[in-house]
This record gives structure tokens, C-alpha cells and sequence, in this order.
């Protein structure tokens, strides 16, 4: 009798299923089907009672969501297949283990944490840094880390929360010594492809990509970075920072930094990738991109149409002859020779302590043909990173001078020529 029943009540039951199944698992198929399958946490730093560094005029945690937030913008105005999530977008406070979280839930692709940078005692100092975890290779770094872990005092149980990290105790530091990071090679990625940005599309002087132990990228399980857009202790970076055209060019590297990222990364995964990074050109040609505020579907087509003019056009020539002329005097007059040593090349990135570094601080990298090259030094001044060598040569006798234009690695004749014709002008 039981059987029957069961039975007959079998069908619907299995259809009943299948709803309830479907239902069940909606919200990841209409993920997909609308194609959100890249997540994107931007993480404006501080926030609520906690203001960040505090400048003359303005408090860090105002810089961050600014700048957050227009970046945030142009990602969902012009990617359709990517979810930006804030772990604010307004003025509260949100405790640092709870944006990592945040991130964690929404099983990120990607952790982008925004800060602005500061310097007690009244020194100065200029530019755009991007951070990664790891164990900080000089005191400088670690004040850095020591700075913005410290916000965490700012929540009442911090000792029980963080398993009793003191912020601002050398000694608390060393659980980032030992600690393996699976995701050091593609965060390195990302913040070397944001400092490109930042000396390319923001022209600011380019401070490098440097480790250090900082408690929230320490706990997402995503490739995470950490940027420094300036310091809000220099007026002048400060002031630029407030200004709508600072916060929107820095908001427009990072963005261009991202896109990259996401290209290069659905090439590893698929082999193809429908993300273009438009050239500065492109991006002013198509205020169109910019300015539009909710119709992403129309944004793909306008990409499309950017991808095919490009293909059309020679990627030299449209460097050096762009159709209009006030593009050529931008893109010219501002272009940078830097000189740089490269010490030695891995085909992994190094631990800030290892041995072929030779003690050597502030050292920085750059990535060719998947070999990571190290520098030390850096400078517009030919003659000044020539005695630099000169200071190094004993550790490093193979030591050599390379040149940079806008970041690009160029013929060190040419610079040096260059360098030279310029100085006798
Ligand atoms: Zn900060």
C-alpha cells in the first residue's frame, strides 16, 4: 500500500524537486547567464569614526571613497561581466577583518584596497605606491603597515579579533615572515600593471611595488593589493588628491590597471578575453564610455567598435601620429626617461630578504617575458644612476643601466642620447 502511493506521488515529487532545485541555484545561473563572472571588492580605506591620516584640508578616509567609488563607476559602466562590490560607499566605519569578509563571501576574484599615504614630522615626500603582503624589507615599509593596521584599535575586542597583534609592535610582524601566499604572484601582477597606470595615465611619480604585513589583505583569499594614491601630508599631493581631476585620473589608472589584469587573466583561464583596454586616445575620443551612467548595455557595442578602430590602426603609429594633434602634445612633451639598474633576474618573484638581493633595500622590479627583472634605482638624471651603479658594483658586478619611456623599457642608447640632448638645450 505504501509502495503505491509512493508511487504514484513519485513524478510530482521529482518535478517538486527540480523546482525547488532551480530555484535553489537561480541566483548563480542568472549570474552567469548575464555574464557577472568577475567579482571585484574595492575597499575604500577607514571611514566613520576612524579618519585615516589627517591632512590640512581633508581626512584620508574621504580620498579613498572618492576615488573608490569613481573607479567602481567606470568598471560597471563598462564592463557588463563584472560585479563591483564595496565594503563601503559611504562615510562608516567597518572593521578590517570584516572587509576581507566581505571579500571572502563574495568569493572575489580580485581585493583592491584604497589608501592615501602620509608622513609625520613634516617631511614630504611625493607619489603612488602599490602594496602587497609580505614582510616589510625596510622600516620605512613597515611603518606603512604599522600605520594602517592600526586602525584596528579603533574596535573595542581588536585583541581577541586579531589573536593579539599589536599594530605597533615590531615583534607582531614576524607571523608575516613565514606566511606562504599563494596568491604573491598575481597581486605582485596587478600592483606592478598599477604602478604602470599610475606613471602612465596619472603621470605621478612612481614610489614602486613593495611588501609589507598588512592585516587585511592578510586575510582575503584573493590576489590583494593595497594602493597608496599620494600623501595627504605633502599640500601639494593633498590638494591634487581633492581635486576632481586628481581623484578622477587616479580612479581612471586604477581602472585601466584592472582591465588589464582581467584581460591578461582570461587569456591564462580561456584563451580569449572580450576586455579592451582602450589607449588614452581611444578613452578621449570616446567621452561616451566616460560619461554614460547606468546603460551598460550599450557599452560592449561602443568597446567592440574601439577594438576594431584599433585594429585598424597600426599600434606604432598611433603612438607617435594620432588623428589629432592636441593628443600628440600630451602624449609627447610628458613622456619620462627613467634610468634604473637592473641587479639580477628570477624566474620568481623574490622574498625581500633573500639572499641574491645582498641586503640591498628599495629595490623594484619590472616583468619580461615572464622573468622577473630586479632594479635598483631610479632616476631622470643619467649621471646620478651612474654613480648609483658605481655605490653597488662590488655586490653586483654584472649590474647594468636600463631605460624606461612612460614605463616602457626602451633602448638605453637612445635614452642616454636623449638625456644628453635635453641637458644641452
Ligand atoms: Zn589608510
Amino acid at each position: 500500500m505504501h509502495r503505491i502511493i509512493d508511487m504514484k506521488l513519485n513524478r510530482p515529487y521529482i518535478l517538486y524537486i527540480f523546482i525547488c532545485l532551480w530555484l535553489l541555484f537561480l541566483p548563480s545561473c542568472t549570474n552567469h547567464l548575464w555574464g557577472k563572472d568577475f567579482v571585484v571588492v574595492i575597499d575604500a580605506g577607514h571611514g566613520g569614526h576612524d579618519p585615516g591620516a589627517i591632512g590640512k584640508i581633508s581626512k584620508e578616509k574621504n580620498i579613498n571613497l572618492n576615488v573608490a567609488l569613481k573607479v567602481g563607476n567606470l568598471i560597471k559602466r563598462n564592463c557588463d561581466d563584472v560585479k563591483v562590490i564595496y565594503t563601503r560607499s559611504k562615510d562608516v566605519f567597518i572593521p578590517l577583518d570584516r572587509r576581507a569578509e566581505i571579500a571572502n563571501n563574495a568569493k572575489a576574484d580580485l581585493f583592491i584596497s584604497i589608501h592615501t599615504n602620509a608622513l609625520a614630522n613634516n617631511r614630504t615626500a611625493k607619489g603612488a605606491s602599490t602594496w602587497t603582503l609580505g614582510l616589510a624589507k625596510s622600516d620605512a615599509n613597515l611603518e606603512v603597515a604599522k600605520r594602517e593596521n592600526s586602525v584596528i584599535l579603533y574596535e573595542s575586542d581588536y585583541k581577541t579579533r586579531y589573536a593579539g597583534f599589536n599594530p605597533n609592535s615590531a615583534e607582531s610582524y614576524i607571523i608575516f615572515e613565514f606566511m606562504q601566499d599563494k596568491y604573491m604572484e598575481q597581486s605582485v601582477h596587478l600592483a606592478s600593471l598599477m604602478q604602470k597606470q599610475f606613471r602612465q595615465t596619472c603621470r605621478r611619480a612612481d614610489r614602486g611595488v613593495h611588501q609589507a604585513g598588512f592585516l587585511v589583505l592578510k586575510a582575503s583569499a584573493m590576489p590583494s593589493i593595497l594602493i597608496e594614491l599620494g600623501f595627504i601630508s605633502t599640500p601639494e599631493e593633498e590638494r591634487y588628491l581633492n581635486s576632481e581631476e586628481g581623484a578622477g585620473t587616479m580612479a581612471k589608472g586604477i581602472y585601466r590597471a584592472f582591465l588589464n589584469y582581467k584581460r591578461e587573466h582570461e587569456l591564462r583561464l580561456t584563451g580569449v578575453s572580450r576586455t579592451i583596454v582602450p589607449t588614452e586616445q581611444e578613452e578621449d575620443n570616446a567621452p561616451a564610455i566616460a560619461q554614460k551612467d547606468t546603460e551598460s548595455v550599450n557599452t560592449a557595442p561602443q568597446q567592440e567598435k574601439l577594438l576594431a578602430e584599433a585594429k585598424t590602426k597600426p599600434a606604432a603609429t598611433a603612438k607617435t601620429a594620432p588623428k589629432r594633434p592636441i593628443v600628440v602634445e600630451s602624449a609627447t612633451n610628458d613622456s619620462e626617461i627613467t634610468f634604473k639598474i637592473q641587479i639580477l633576474t628570477s624566474s620568481k618573484p623574490l622574498a625581500k630578504n633573500d639572499k641574491r638581493l645582498k641586503g640591498l633595500k628599495e629595490v623594484d622590479y619590472y616583468k619580461e617575458g615572464g622573468i622577473y627583472k630586479y632594479t635598483y634605482g631610479a632616476s631622470a638624471d643619467y649621471n646620478k644612476v651612474l654613480r648609483t651603479k658605481r655605490t653597488i658594483t662590488a655586490q653586483f658586478k654584472d649590474a647594468f643601466i636600463i631605460a624606461f619611456r612612460n614605463g616602457e623599457k626602451m633602448n638605453v642608447n637612445e635614452a642616454i642620447a636623449e638625456f644628453k640632448k635635453r641637458r644641452n638645450k
